[in-house]
């Protein structure tokens, strides 16, 4: 385990949970988790019920997170919602280029890179999420793939700019499917990555947090958080329930 960098567990409860359902699986969460030096945890949920988990969360150690946001800060953009908002209501986190909104709601890298900007300027850290489709792995151009979602946000705010970023390597092939990445494969992205990270600046690298997305769950955890370079992980399914996403905190 690096010496400088805690562990983050991060929920994605993507488009799930009822308003009361939310508000209970929160306040599980709050109430049944402590604070701890070697980990941080955080939970991104639905932007409507930011208000409710907001007020829930706002005095623990459970951080508040959103799933997406637009980056203009205002105008005629119907149904949006500006990342500027999201700063009203206690949220820390915001998960920019999730491959599913790149995939289902043509989010380009360009466009992901102003999320990530427009985070910053809000005082919000981004979670810059990157990852390749089963045929790009087969390919052999996953880090091809991953260095340019990740050089188009560079290109944007500048490598400095990860000083208060976290990135999560998520293969897409890997999301909800239940086929994790092993521990050995993740690794070796994030370590690449890191390693090509610390071509721009060494210090960034070294303090980045990168945690690993796609199928976490109780089981898999402690192995994939035993790596070097596997600073926490993106947790969509498992962190649906209060039980198992805590479990996963537990091993952090
Ligand atoms: P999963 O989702 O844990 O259900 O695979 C992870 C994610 O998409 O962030």
């Amino acid at each position: 385990m690096s010496d400088t960098r805690r562990k983050f567990i991060a929920g994605n409860w993507k488009m799930n949970c009822s308003r009361s359902e939310a508000i209970q699986l929160a306040s599980a969460v709050v109430a049944s988790s402590e604070e701890k030096e070697s980990a941080q945890i955080l939970i991104c949920v639905p932007n409507i019920h930011l208000a409710d988990i907001g007020k829930l969360a706002v005095n623990s150690h459970v951080l508040l997170g959103a799933q997406d946001a637009y980056w203009q800060d205002s105008g005629a953009f119907t149904g949006e919602i500006s990342i500027s908002m999201l700063a009203d209501y206690q949220v820390k986190y915001l998960l920019v280029g999730h491959s599913e909104r790149r995939e289902m709601f043509a989010n380009t890298d360009e466009i992901v890179a102003k999320k990530f900007a427009g985070a910053l300027k809000h005082g919000i850290k981004p979670i810059l999420c990157i990852g390749e489709s089963l045929a790009q792995r087969e390919q052999g151009v996953t880090f091809d793939v991953l260095k340019e979602q990740c050089q188009a946000v560079i290109d944007e705010v500048g490598i400095e700019a990860f000083a208060d970023a976290c990135i999560a390597y998520e293969p897409i092939w890997a999301i909800g499917t239940g086929r994790t990445a092993t521990p050995e494969q993740a690794q070796e992205v994030h370590h690449s990555l890191r390693v090509w990270l610390a071509e721009k600046n060494a210090q960034i690298a070294k303090n980045l947090q990168i945690l690993y997305g796609g199928s976490m769950n109780a089981a898999n955890a402690s192995e994939l958080l035993a790596q070097p370079d596997i600073d926490g992980g993106l947790i969509g399914g498992a962190s649906l329930k209060a039980e198992d996403f805590l479990k996963i905190y537990s091993v952090a």
